[in-house]
Parts: C-alpha cells; structure tokens; sequence
C-alpha cells in the first residue's frame, strides 16, 4: 500500500494512493494506522491525486540518520569507511513536503548539495532488537533528500545545523507499506538536478543494511511508532562533482527510489 497524507482546501486527510485516485481514510495521522485494520478507516470516499496537495507523510518524532553508509560515497568526499554507523540526528523541523520549497538564506550558506536516501519508517516500539526481527518493527519505507550546507558542515565540526536547517529534509511523497518491500536491499536509488543524473546507486551497497541499523540504533534509543531512520546517501554528491556543484535558485532536484516513487523539491535562495 501507498500511504500518503493530502490537502484538499484547507483540510487534510490521510488515504491509500492507487493510480491517479486516493481512497480517504479516517484517520488524522498515518501513526494511528500502525496495527490497525484498515477496512476500519476506509471512508468510501475517493479523492483525485490531481486536486490533492501532498504533504509530509508523516511528522517524524526522531529522525536518525546514518553518514556515509555508502563505501563510495565515503571515498568521494575523502572519509574512510566507518567502522560503525555513523549516527547524528535530524531536527524534525526541517521536514516538508514532495512538491514543496527547499529554501536558505544566501548569507548563511553557499554550498547546499543533495542526498537521495532511503529513509524507514518505524512501526512498533523497538529497544534492543535483534537483527533477525529488526525488519518486523519497520511500518514502511519512503524517500528522503538529506539536505546538507557543506559549508556549515566542515566549519561547525557537527552536522545538526548543516543538516537541520528548516526545510532541509524532504521527505514522501508516500510510505509504501513493509509488506510491499520484503527487501530494502534491493532498491536503485536515482538523484537527479534540472533532469541530469547525478546519484545512481543501490541499497544493496550500504555498509550497514537495514536490519543492522535498526539492531544498532534500538541499543542506544527506544525506537518509537514514527520514527525515521535515513540511511545514507550513494556516490554522486554534488562536493564531489569536479568542480563542485551546488544547488542554488531554482534548482529542481528530484530523488526516486524503485517501488516507492519520486521526491521532488525546487530550491529558493532567499
Ligand atoms: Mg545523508
């Protein structure tokens, strides 16, 4: 299933995407779904995706996510591979939209680059869960673009801001249901800028896969329902470009994921 939340005016709903129709369900939060039977929700009401604004799927509770979990994408900006994962968190504020503004300030940073991901959407409370359940705690799967100044990135030493600014993490447009991908390892994963490729890379090459992130992250947090883990980006940042590229105003960069779909954001330099 292709759970999406929307806007039609001013109210906004949750439903199940299928083709171009959504079918409303009578929840507020996608989170309320989580063990929930479905036919209970179904409203019977079916909503146009052409008259529907998308909005985040979710609003995340934590966001954990994982540095250069790609052994390419580490040698690219000229890091070792980790020993292990890399954690550092996301500020839940910078959250939008497929569709909406990636925007920043131009005195606060000149150098913002791309990140496709695939992010995972916790299901059930999980602490310190094995690697062999970790994938029964996982509600499902979307995409998520992990925004990041390098500039602040290399002066501030630590990544919340350069990482955390406000609309720097978009995220959707969809979660599609963990039933509908019994492997995340097995997902290309395409960045593209103004329609040029520049990430093309498979979940099958993260050092630390799925299952291990959640086992390793469940022994330092409890992982609660709505959590997001991002889990790294491929080679093909724009840092590594030669020369280097950056996004800037009116840049469209659009990351797609196999199974799951397309997140697209233009950016606004203000
Ligand atoms: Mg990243």
């Amino acid at each position: 299933m292709k759970l999406l939340r929307y806007a039609i005016g001013d109210d906004s709903y949750t439903g199940v995407l299928t083709g171009d129709e959504i079918m409303r369900l009578g929840v507020e939060d996608l989170a309320e779904l989580m063990g929930a039977e479905l036919a209970f929700v179904d409203t019977g009401i079916i909503d146009k995706l052409a008259d529907a604004r998308v909005l985040p799927p979710l609003q995340p509770g934590k966001i954990l996510a994982i540095g250069r979990n790609y052994a390419e994408h580490a040698r690219e900006l000229g890091n070792e591979a980790p020993a292990e994962p890399l954690i550092f968190a996301v500020m839940p504020s910078a959250v939008i939209s497929d569709g909406a503004v990636i925007e920043w300030e131009a005195n606060m940073t000149a150098q913002v680059d791309w990140e496709g991901e695939l992010a995972v959407v916790i299901g059930k409370t999980a602490r310190k869960v094995s690697e062999a359940e970790a994938l029964e705690v996982v509600f499902g799967y979307t995409i998520a673009n992990d925004v990041s100044a390098r500039d602040l990135q290399t002066r501030d030493k630590q990544w919340t801001r350069a990482k955390g600014l406000d609309t720097f993490c978009p995220l959707g447009p969809v979660i599609v249901t963990a039933d509908e991908i019994p492997d995340p390892q097995q997902l290309r994963i395409v960045t593209t800028v103004d329609g040029v490729e520049k990430q093309n890379g498979s979940t099958a090459d993260m050092i630390f896969d799925v299952r291990f992130l959640i086992a390793h992250l469940s022994r330092a947090f409890t992982l609660q329902p709505g959590d997001v883990i991002l889990t790294g980006t491929p080679a093909g940042v724009g840092k590594a470009q030669d020369p280097p590229q950056f996004l800037g105003e009116g840049s469209v960069v659009s990351v797609a994921i196999e199974g799951i779909g397309k997140l697209t954001n233009r950016c606004k330099v203000i």
